[in-house]
This record gives structure tokens, sequence and C-alpha cells, in this order.
């Protein structure tokens, strides 16, 4: 049986022989008070920060807390950025205990009357999504006697090539199209609100740092012509985000330093409606995907029609992105690694699976692996980014796995 390829295993861990260790710890140690559990390491999404800085020191970074909103790494990561953005209500109180008002932003489709009041209470940015969502937010901040902070989210007429999920160049539920927008902006200034400028988020998990810095370079001439139809200055342009990371076999990390000149360049060449305007990256994934690392246990080992299953005590319901079923076309292995077996030679193709029945329970599809017995423990690399909290933990009544968060 020919093995498939897996994912590469981050480098934070790759250069490791013999066993796992995870923020300083023993993978086994990790593992021990409890398993299925994700580790994330606040120092590796430090680090990652501090590269941002080096590559792009004159944008703001914001953190999309939805890719991991586990409130210790929250709580670490907060400091270091400039500001949270966040989609729901309970993002909000989320990020309120971390970060001032004036540092969040609240964008997605479908904001309720009740989450635009403890927005527009708090002093948060909306982001507006449509027409209607700006008549309401209008409303809702006459009646509570305030002046809403309100930024307009483009759908723009790009969209990020080579990225992993299209959010814009087409019909989209993801904010207001392009043509529409300046007439909007003048509305939003007439109405005496505090417009903040523009959200334009073109797309996610891109590897390719040309079509990201000419989709940024896009952006900000949309910007521009968009604030002079306005007739107004943009405080703020979000340039959105889109940084990948390399979950699948061919994959390669991102060149953000050649992002940055590039950046720098646009910025420098930029139209005077934006002279004054701040300008901000927000990125999920590319802060806490390799940041985290899913261990689970061997519970069962058996063999069926010439191939080995390896049965975990955590699947899907834990780590759903690993199995294929959250935004991939083609199912592909996220990198797999036994936890205590990393110098042992690769001696068999197995198929790793969680313990759900459903046969779309596969975290590693014929993979090559040491030799692997009940007990040991398999770590599921870039389980920092869409984990626990975008898999389906109550399908079929499992426990839900532990975080741990090192800082
Ligand atoms: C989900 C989301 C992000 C984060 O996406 P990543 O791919 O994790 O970087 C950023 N901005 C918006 C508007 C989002 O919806």
């Amino acid at each position: 049986m020919n093995p498939k390829p897996m994912g590469p295993i981050p480098p934070e861990y790759a250069d490791q022989h013999g066993v796992l260790t995870i923020a300083g710890h023993l993978a086994g140690d990790w593992a021990a008070a409890g398993t299925p559990v994700f580790v994330y390491d606040a120092a590796i999404v430090a680090a990652r920060i501090a590269r941002f800085r080096a590559a792009m020191p004159a944008v703001d970074l914001h953190y999309a807390i939805k890719a991991n909103p586990h409130p210790d790494l929250l709580a670490a990561i907060a400091p270091l950025v400039d500001g949270l953005d966040i989609a729901s209500a309970g993002e909000l109180h989320r990020a309120l205990t971390v970060k001032p008002a004036t540092a969040i932003s609240f964008a997605g489709p479908g904001k309720r009357d009740t989450e635009l009041e403890a927005a527009i209470a708090a002093g948060v940015t909306l982001n507006l999504e449509s027409e209607a969502e700006a008549t309401r937010a209008i409303a809702i901040a006459d009646r509570l006697d305030r002046t809403p902070r309100l930024a307009v989210r483009v759908n723009p007429d790009i969209e990020l090539r080579g990225s992993g999920m299209k959010m814009g160049g087409r019909p989209s539920p993801f904010g207001i199209d392009a043509v529409r927008v300046p007439a909007l902006v003048r509305r939003l200034i007439a109405a005496g609100v505090d417009w903040r400028g523009f959200h334009i988020y073109a797309g996610s998990q891109a590897l390719d740092a040309d079509a990201v810095a000419e989709t940024q370079a896009a952006t900000v001439a949309l910007a521009a012509r968009l604030a002079d139809e306005a007739g107004a200055l943009p405080p703020l342009v979000n340039l959105g985000g889109g940084f990948g990371v390399p979950y699948f076999s061919g994959d390669r990390p991102l060149d953000i330093e050649t992002i940055g000149s590039r950046l720098a360049d646009a910025l420098a060449t930029r139209p005077t409606v934006l002279a004054s305007s701040r300008f901000a990256i927000e990125l999920g994934r590319w802060l806490v995907a390799e940041a985290g690392v899913y261990l689970a246990r061997v519970v069962d080992r058996k063999e069926s029609g010439g191939e080995i299953f390896i049965v975990l005590d955590g699947g899907l319901n834990h780590q759903l992105a690993a199995s294929g079923n959250f935004g991939t076309v083609v199912r592909r292995n996220y990198p797999l690694a036994v936890a205590d077996r990393m110098g042992e030679p690769v001696v068999e193709t197995v198929n790793v699976v969680g313990p759900l029945c459903t046969p779309l329970d596969r975290l590693g599809d014929r993979v090559a692996l040491p030799h692997i017995e009940p007990g040991d423990v398999i770590a599921i690399f870039l389980a920092g980014a869409y984990g626990a909290t975008a898999s389906p933990a109550a399908f079929l009544g499992h426990p839900p796995a532990i975080e741990r968060v090192a800082v």
C-alpha cells in the first residue's frame, strides 16, 4: 500500500528527534493529565508577531479571534497586537476583557440588534455589512444617545488569487458591493456618525506572496477610489489578511518579508486621499495555527482488508479541519507524528481515525509512521487555529478536548 504524503511538521517541532517537546515539556507529560488535549504555545505566537512587526513596521496588526479565542491565549496575544477583530457578541465580551473598545472591530453578517447595541454601548467599531445594518445601527445609537463608530466593509471587485477561501469579487453575504459604498459613506457622515473607514477582506489561506502583494496594492487603490468618490478621508483602511500556513505536502511557508516590502512601496506611493490614513492587517491562522498541537491517545489498533487502522480517543469532534471537512475541496493529510517515537524509522502505512461512527472521521489517510501500539500518543500539528471551537464537539457525545496554554 503506497503511503500518501503528509504536510510539513512546523519547524518549531520538526527538528526534534526522539520525543516531541511542546513549549519545553514532553508531549507525554501534556498528555498524562488527560487526552485528547490541545496545547497552545504562546511563545510561538509571540515570535510570529515579532516577525510580522519586523516585516511590516508601519502597519497595524489585528488578531481575528475566531481563529482561536481561548481566554488565556487571547490574554497573551492582546498586549502584542493593535486590535482585535470579532464576529459576535460572545467574542465581544471576551475581547473587552483584554482590550479597550477603541481597539476592537466587529464584522460579520447578521448582527442582531442586541449585538449592535452591545457594541455601540461599549464603543466598539462596527464593520457594516449592509445598508440595512447601517440603518439599524444609527437608530440604536440615537436611542442610546451615542455617536457610533462605524466602518464600511467593502465587497471588493477584486479577489485574492490563489487563496483557499475566496471572499471577494463575487456576489457575497460579506460587505457591501464596492459600487454602492461611496453613497453609504456620504449617508453615514451626514447622519453624524464617527466614520472609521474601510474594511476590505479579499480571501484567506494564501501562500503566494506575489498574489497577496498584488491584492494589497489593489486594495489600497480601491480604498483611494472609494474615498475619492465619497469625498471623505478614511481614518483606517483595514486591508484584510489572508496569510496562509502550510498544511499540506508541497505547501511552502508564506514569504511575508516580500509582502512587507511590496506593501511599503504601495503605501509610499498612495494617493493623497489616503495620506492621513492608518492601515491594518487582520490575521487569524498565520498567528496561531502552528502554535497548537492536538494530542490524542491510541485506543485500538486493528486490521481490515489488509490495511491497518489506528483508532484514537478523539477525532473530527475536536479537530474537524484535519479530517478535511472544514473548507477544503480535496482531503489531504495534515502533518502528524507519533509523539514518543519521533526518531524511530517509518515502518508502516496506517490509517489514523477518530472514534466517531462516520467514515469522515479520518485524521491520517495512508500515512507512513513508526510502529504504533495502543497507549501511544499521536500529535496532529497545525491545530492552533480553527480547532476546538470550529469542530462539532457535541457530535456523538464524547467529552470536549482539554485545552492548555503555555505562556
Ligand atoms: C476569518 C476571518 C479572518 C481570519 O482569517 P484567517 O484565514 O484565519 O487569517 C480575518 N478577517 C475576517 C473578516 C474573517 O472573517
